[in-house]
Order: structure tokens, then sequence, then C-alpha cells
């Protein structure tokens, strides 16, 4: 409050939402979606005249994605903007309660700038493991609820049926800061950095090669280039490098001037999401670390529905096969067409974010395809035609 001054008292529920829509706020906890939109949704889902079903709220800041810290650096720096946005957006849409989530890291600092302040005493704070799925939507209302932080394994309409069946507004931490400026400064301040499908900044998180994690607050549509360099590093010696994360994919060293927007990521089936990029160097292998990330994935699901129960953990093993050396020739159409039964058929977006991690890998990779089945790796310098001689 010291920084940015008190809540605008003056916004009303559809003023809120008519400036966020102006602005062109993203969700920033993976999906992109409008930020105005879930607003809207839950808006419209509520019954006035029921205070019994009134709507929810929640800040998510379970951060389940190993590669990112941008949520954990926010609540760290600035868990007081996070809970202005909270009670925007709560007080927009008439929440009856108020729910922020995040890890046992983050949970002194965030309950203690919960307590600082008489505004927030409606707020709850849990506490979340630090797993993959932890963050997933339907996992986080679970919780709230007393339940394990896994998926359900139905899917649900949140903006209707959320926390106990009510209408629940769920937004990312980093979402809801930014609602908290654009609350008080405006789409057109917003809109003033970045570009017309990315205005605004946005935080992003670069780690790998030898780059420490590093969080960046940044201008939207930057190269990926760019985003490298502000974060420290270099493009130097770079092979690949991974965007969205664990559920991203793979953009080749020969494409970094790429910019981090959905328009010009489409082409390899990357998002900015939230804002994650995991550097590979040139002298690493893409399919090890892409077959490490797979079994990962694997492991971490609830395998509570088929696809999760055997599907990822068979492609995990198939890629893996391919990464170990097997010079198997059928194996690269065995993780395809694993990719596709798994494709689709899940409760949450789980299978749907390994396999496409596991396609990328095989299409960016494709030359150490040729070289692991020709018996030889290129990150170790031995290529295919020299096996094969
Ligand atoms: S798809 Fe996988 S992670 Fe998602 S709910 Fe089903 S078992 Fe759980």
């Amino acid at each position: 409050l010291a920084t940015f001054g008190p809540l605008p008292t003056d916004l009303g529920r559809s003023r809120l939402i008519d400036e966020l829509q102006a602005s062109g706020l993203q969700g920033r906890g993976g999906a992109a979606f409008p930020a105005w939109r879930k607003l809207a949704a839950v808006d419209h889902a509520k019954d006035p005249r029921s205070l019994a079903d009134a709507p929810v709220v929640v800040a998510n800041g379970a951060e389940g994605e190993p590669r990112s810290a941008k949520d954990a650096t926010l609540l760290a720096a600035s868990p007081h903007l996070v809970i202005d946005g909270l009670l925007l957006a709560g007080r927009a849409i008439g929440a009856a309660e108020f729910h922020l989530v995040t890890t046992a890291a983050r949970l002194p600092n965030v309950s203690r700038a919960v307590a600082e302040r008489a505004d927030a005493v409606a707020i709850r704070v849990h506490e979340v493991p630090e797993a993959f799925l932890s963050g997933e939507a339907s996992a986080v209302i679970r919780a709230i609820g007393g339940g394990p932080s896994l998926p359900r394994d139905k899917a649900m309409r949140l903006s209707s049926s959320g926390l106990g069946g009510r209408p629940t507004l769920l937004h990312n931490v980093e979402t809801l800061a930014q609602t908290a400026l654009i609350a008080r400064f405006g789409a057109t301040w917003f809109r003033r950095l970045g570009t017309e499908s990315e205005p605004g900044t946005r935080l992003v998180t670069v780690s790998g090669g030898r780059l420490a994690p590093t969080v960046r607050e940044v201008v939207g549509g930057m190269t990926i280039a760019s985003l490298v360099e502000a974060a420290g590093g270099t493009t130097d010696g770079l092979g690949a490098v991974l965007v969205g994360g664990y559920h991203g994919a793979w953009l080749p060293a020969t494409h970094l001037r790429a910019r981090l927007t959905r328009q010009e990521l489409a082409p390899f089936g990357a998002t900015p999401g939230a804002g994650i990029l995991v550097l590979l160097d040139s002298h690493r292998c893409g399919l090890r670390e892409s077959s490490a990330i797979a079994n990962y994935l694997a492991e971490q699901s609830a395998r509570q529905c088929g696809p999760c129960a055997n599907g990822l953990p068979k492609m995990a093993e198939v890629l893996e096969r391919l990464a170990r050396g097997s010079r198997d020739a059928s194996l690269p159409a065995e993780v395809r067409r694993l990719a596709a039964l798994v494709r689709g058929r899940g409760s949450c977006h789980h299978p749907d974010g390994t396999a496409q991690l596991v396609l990328s890998a095989l299409t960016v990779f494709a030359s150490d395809v040729d070289a692991h089945l020709a018996g030889g790796c290129l990150a170790d310098g031995v290529l295919a035609n020299e096996v094969a001689a």
C-alpha cells in the first residue's frame, strides 16, 4: 500500500471487467485465458438471491512446475499486490470467500502480509505440497476443501461449480497482481508497454545451461534470445530452449528470434505459458533431457485415469529406451502412437501436456533420434554416419 497507494473504491463490478478487457491481460498461470472473461463467467453464473451460493475467489500460488520460480518470487517480494488483486476481484464478483494457496516456503511471508491488513481478515491461506500437479485448478479446489492436492478425476467448470459447488474464480497470483495494477492505473497505462497481442509486462523464469534460475519482469512480446540475455544468459552454445516448462515444447536454437507470443510460437506447438524458458546447451542430449522430464511427469500423475495409469509410464519407458541408445527403429513410431493414444483422454491437461513435450522432442531432436538409432549420440560428438561407417 505504501508503494502503490490505497485500493480504488470506485471500481464497480462492470468497471473492473471492462478495464481488464480493454487491457488485454491474459492469465499468467499457463493457459493465457483472458482475465476479464473468467470474472465475467463467474459473475454470470452466480445467483444474486442466494447467499449460500455466493461466489468464491482463489489466488493460486501453488506453482507446481519445477522450472518456474516467478510466483514464489512475487509472493516473497510483493505479497500485498497479490492480496490487492484478490480483494478487488472478489469484491467485483460479490465473493463470500477468499482463499490464497501457496507452498510451505512462502507460507510464513504470505500469512504475515495477510495479518498486517485490516481489509484482509476474510482471506484464508492454505499450504499445498510442492508437486507438479498441485497447481492444477481442480487440485487447488480439492486441497482447499480438505482433499488431496490432485486433479479431480472428472472435469469441472469452476465458473459455475467450483469449491463446494459454488461459482469460483481462480486466478494465478501474477494475474491478480496485474489486476491490482490495472485497477489503479487503468488499461491504457498497462498497454503502454508490450505489443498489441502481448500487452504489458510479465514475469519469466529462465534456467538451464550455465544459468541459475532467474526471474525477470519483462515487456510482452520480446524475442526468446533477448529474454535469455535479459536474464543474464547467452545464446552462444545453445542447442534448444524448452518454452513453457515441462508441458511446453522445444524451440531449436535456429529460431531464437521468435517472440514469446502465441502467434510466433504456434508453429513449434509452444505457447508463452507461465513464462518459463529452460536452456539446453548444444553439448547436452535433448533426447535424454526429454526422457528425464517424461519420466518425472509420468511419476507425478495421480494415475486415476487410463492415460496416466498406463499410457504415460509406457510412453516414458519407450522414449527412455530411445534415449539410452536402443537401436530398435520402431521406437519413434511407438512413442508417437502412445502420444496419440493419451491425448484428450484424461480428466485434466496432464496427458496432453506430456504428449506435447515428447512429440516436440522427436521433431526438434530428429537428428539425435537418427544418431541414437545408429548407435551414436550427437551430444557425445559421435555422429550417426561415423557409427555406420
Ligand atoms: S489425467 Fe492424469 S493427472 Fe489428470 S486427473 Fe487423470 S490421472 Fe490425474
